[in-house]
């Protein structure tokens, strides 16, 4: 479980993408993030809107996990995972949402975003920026 200073608690519900924002600032890691997740639901990873056995069309790099994902973007029946890089593969390779989630679990972070948009970080453990697919 992630180690923060003090416990606490949200008077409602809240969206996962807080829940990992409040987490960080408070200094918990990514990774004590992704094992509380797992503890509180073993099943998380449907939260995916799609499931974790859906499409998923990644890069070399995020298929051999050599960097982390940057670029989210879903298309109709696809979503698609790259490490940002311009090497013109970026959806060169088919596994499954899961297969990618699981080398990185805050991507869970992203899965309300609708098809026809796009997601971009700067890095691992920085914040996403939504945009439609231009
Ligand atoms: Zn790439």
């Amino acid at each position: 479980m992630p180690q923060v200073a003090e416990g606490w608690k949200t008077p409602e519900p809240m969206r996962v993408d807080r829940i990992i924002d409040e987490l960080l600032r408070r200094g918990a890691h990514q990774i004590d993030i992704a094992d509380a997740f797992q503890a509180a639901d073993p099943d998380w990873m449907t939260a995916f809107s799609i499931g974790s056995s859906a499409k998923a069309c990644v890069c070399r790099q995020v298929l051999e996990r050599s960097h982390s994902v940057l670029l989210v973007w879903r298309t109709d029946g696809s979503w698609h995972f790259g490490c940002g890089a311009d090497h013109g593969d970026e959806s060169e390779h088919v596994v499954t949402v899961g297969h990618v989630i699981e080398s990185d679990k805050t991507l869970v972070e992203l899965h309300d975003l609708p098809i026809g948009w796009k997601a971009e970080r700067q890095g691992a453990g920085f914040s996403w920026n939504r945009a439609p697919l231009g």
